[in-house]
């Protein structure tokens, strides 16, 4: 049985945050077509695709999933479990924002079957809130958790963002410490990007905010995942943080290259060396969906060159390069042609050679993007 996770879109959210480049809708007229469609996605996927897969990850993201009613998250993973092989063990998850769940929501959700909690805080000081135009503030995020532990979810995560314009190393420490004062035990902590398109890429060129530089940013970097690695969360990925046992196994399936099948608008699916994705714009994706059953508006075929710089890029990103593995997909090549750069690399400590894994110190997580453009393929 080929392991594969599975994503489901929501776009659908309160109102649009001032950072975020994410397909989303402020409406709620298109709820009930938009279900249609995906089980007609799901339909057209599962007959081609269900066979001889076990299904390891079902993960609901968005937009804001949690502003769903439960019967509605409900009804599609029951769709997914008539169509899929699902087991007990599969993780299941729920992006969820403070704000949108109260403790019997909560509830209702762990009896549908969601068994992890990804819970988008960003941060826990509420002019940061503010600035983010989160719709909570911090005792409804605190309350978020808690209230999620109350009904008995044991795999919580947290989302929360650094290096905000003119946010001290301080109030970034206090952050943290409110984080791991929570009973949670996965932590993702995103640095503050500048995307095209966004309110805050226009308050920036139109001088209204100013970014940090840099240097402050690497300096934040290394400065979190030395006080996340105390606290007793290993860092697996660049951004992401866990207790032991504890990893997201939705997003291991996308770090250690395996198939995912993803459904709704813009979402995107690798599967055998063969990557697609859908129309964002909810009207394009449901037309599509109603006349051909799926609503791919592109892919590709990845060349073996591109599957080997995917494969190292992503395995250096998160766990590391397993050179065993290396070899046995892709040969020697890569390895003599970057044996000088790593052997570099190595002896400045950007990198650590253990038991045929090559793995990011944190100095390295810290300019892995720099340093992977140099890589010769
Ligand atoms: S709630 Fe999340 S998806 Fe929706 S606009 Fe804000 S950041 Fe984007």
């Amino acid at each position: 049985m080929k392991e594969t996770a599975i994503y489901i879109h929501i776009p659908f959210c309160d109102h649009k945050c001032i950072y975020c480049d994410f397909y989303s809708i402020i409406s709620y007229d298109n709820i009930s077509s938009y279900l249609n469609s995906l089980k007609k996605e799901i339909d057209f996927y599962s007959a081609k695709y269900s066979a001889e897969r076990k299904i390891i990850s079902v993960f609901f993201g968005g937009g804001t999933p949690s502003f769903m009613e439960p019967y509605y998250i409900s009804e599609i993973l029951q769709y997914i479990k008539k169509k899929f092989s699902v087991n007990e063990n599969t993780e299941i998850t729920l992006e969820t924002n403070p704000g949108t769940v109260s403790l019997k929501k909560l509830e209702e959700f762990k009896k549908i079957g969601i068994n992890r909690i990804s819970v988008g805080i960003q941060s826990f000081n509420e002019d940061e809130l503010k600035f983010l135009t989160r719709i909570h503030n911090s005792q409804t995020a605190i309350q978020t958790v808690l209230d999620s532990a109350a009904v008995g979810f044991e795999n919580i995560s947290v989302d929360l963002i650094f290096n905000l314009p003119g946010q001290t190393k301080e109030k970034w420490e206090k952050n943290l410490n409110q984080a791991v004062a929570l009973p949670i035990k996965h932590i993702s902590a995103y640095s503050l990007i500048l995307e095209k398109g966004t309110i805050l890429n226009k308050m920036v060129i139109d001088g209204k905010v100013k970014m940090q530089n840099e240097d402050y940013d690497a300096d934040l970097y290394e400065f979190t995942i030395d006080f996340l690695t105390q606290h007793g969360f290993e860092q697996y990925e660049v951004s992401n943080f866990a207790k032991n046992g504890y990893e997201c196994i939705h997003n291991n399936a996308y770090w250690r290259y395996k198939d995912y099948l993803s459904f709704g608008t813009s979402a995107h699916s690798f599967v055998n060396g063969k990557r697609w994705w859908n129309y964002s714009a909810l009207n394009f994706y449901n037309a599509a969906i109603e006349s051909k059953g799926n609503a791919v508006i592109g892919e590709e075929i990845l060349s073996v060159k591109e599957k080997l710089n995917e494969y190292v890029m992503l395995a250096l990103r998160s766990k590391g390069l397993d050179l065993i593995e290396l070899k046995k997909y892709f040969g020697e090549d890569w390895l003599m042609k970057n044996k000088n750069y790593l052997n570099q690399l190595e002896q400045e400590k950007f990198l650590i050679k253990k038991n045929e894994m090559i793995k990011f110190t944190p100095k390295g997580y810290a300019v892995c993007d720099e340093i992977l453009t140099k890589f010769s393929s």
